[in-house]
């Protein structure tokens, strides 16, 4: 079966073979990963080659800090404006989705947020034309979400924002191919989508950024805090580290980033030409914001999604029902999914619209 979830989504097979050959012993230790202190040689060891791999992967430059912490992606939405405010008052966001949304109301906990563009108008099929953003130069911090997962919109390059600094929630997009980290301040992801299962969060910040934390933070959120302790301030999500390691490695196994984004490209591509290519479906995305990694599509008749859906499962292509909050469907189909699936994908789609157009 091919598994189509957003999130958590599909590990690669590979990866989660070694994690079962290593499950009970991790090489000869007798102990599994889960077992083990955070702090022995053994897992400083693991945890030690995930940073490196992941700073490898991404080419990160030595003067910003990774951090692996818990609390998700949306725990970001307000470790943000707590740790990068730096002393000013205002914030930049774009509102280009459900995702842009959750982050702008946790913001406006913590200080004035300046709407740069906003996409609910037009349902959140496409970003205005950069020459009528609202950008605040007062603004301490530039913030939008790459890839807004439940849309499938993406912005392909980091918006150009002047010398404010710019800050990205690349949850489901990160990995997918290469970027240049030096345009950021700080970039965040939660794991489940590229990076392994669920409980990890991967931050890189700039360093230069630190220790500008309003006052009343809570330790557990303060990126200097967890950057000082190397993430291990308190237990970290051990085992979820570690898989991430072997998935970072795994990366570097297929070709590093380059060869992804090329795959990951080429994989959207023939979805979106399949579904452009038919009456039947319908994507509703600007072509120039269309994500690589979360495809969302409607059926001509919104009667026939249940049935979709009920075949779909049957033929092994599993999740594939759209987010709760907008319907329809969304194939997600990240760094994991092979190009195979994409195409039993396809070739179901074009088998159930010559038994139901
Ligand atoms: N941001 C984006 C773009 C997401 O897709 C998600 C979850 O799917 C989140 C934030 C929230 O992540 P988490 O569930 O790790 O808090």
């Amino acid at each position: 079966p091919y598994n189509f979830s957003a999130g958590p989504a599909m590990i690669p097979m590979a990866v989660l073979e070694q994690a079962q050959a290593e499950l009970l012993d991790w090489r000869g230790t007798g102990m599994s990963v889960m077992e083990m202190s955070h702090r022995g040689k053994e897992f400083t060891q693991i945890a030690e080659e995930a940073d490196a791999d992941l700073r490898e992967l991404l080419a990160i430059p030595t003067n910003y800090r990774v951090m692996f912490l818990q609390g998700g992606a949306s725990s970001q939405f307000s470790m943000i404006p707590l740790n990068l405010l730096c002393g000013k008052t205002q914030a930049d966001y774009f509102n280009t989705g459900i995702w842009s949304q959750k982050a702008i109301a946790e913001a406006k906990r913590y200080c004035s947020v300046n709407i740069v563009t906003d996409s609910t108008a037009n349902k959140f099929t496409t970003i205005a034309d950069p020459t009528t953003w609202l950008l605040n130069p007062d603004a301490a911090y530039v913030h939008y979400a790459a890839n807004e997962t439940i849309n499938g919109l993406e912005m392909h390059t980091p918006p150009d924002v002047g010398n404010v600094p710019l800050i990205t929630d690349m949850s489901s997009t990160i990995l997918s191919r290469p970027i240049d980290v030096s345009r950021f301040a700080a970039i965040y992801a939660g794991a489940q989508k590229n990076i392994g299962p669920a409980g990890l969060t991967v931050v890189i910040v700039r360093e230069d950024l630190l220790g500008q934390a309003l006052p009343f933070t809570p330790t557990m959120f303060n990126y200097k805090v967890m950057a000082d302790e190397n993430s291990m301030y308190n237990t970290p999500p051990t085992y979820t580290w570690y898989l991430a390691g072997l998935v970072f490695k795994w990366l570097k196994e297929q070709g590093g980033l380059v060869a992804m984004g090329k795959q990951n490209q080429h994989k959207s591509q023939l979805l979106y030409q399949a579904i452009d290519g038919s009456d039947f479906y319908n994507n509703a995305i600007d072509h120039r914001y269309r994500s690589w990694m979360n495809i969302p599509f409607t059926l001509a008749d919104e009667a026939l999604e249940k049935p979709f859906l009920a075949a779909a499962k049957q033929a092994g292509l599993l999740a594939l029902a759209g987010h709760r909050t907008v319907g329809g469907l969304r194939a997600s189909i990240y760094n994991a999914m092979p190009e195979a699936g994409v195409c039993a994908l396809i070739s179901f789609m074009q088998a159930f619209e010559k038994s139901h157009g």
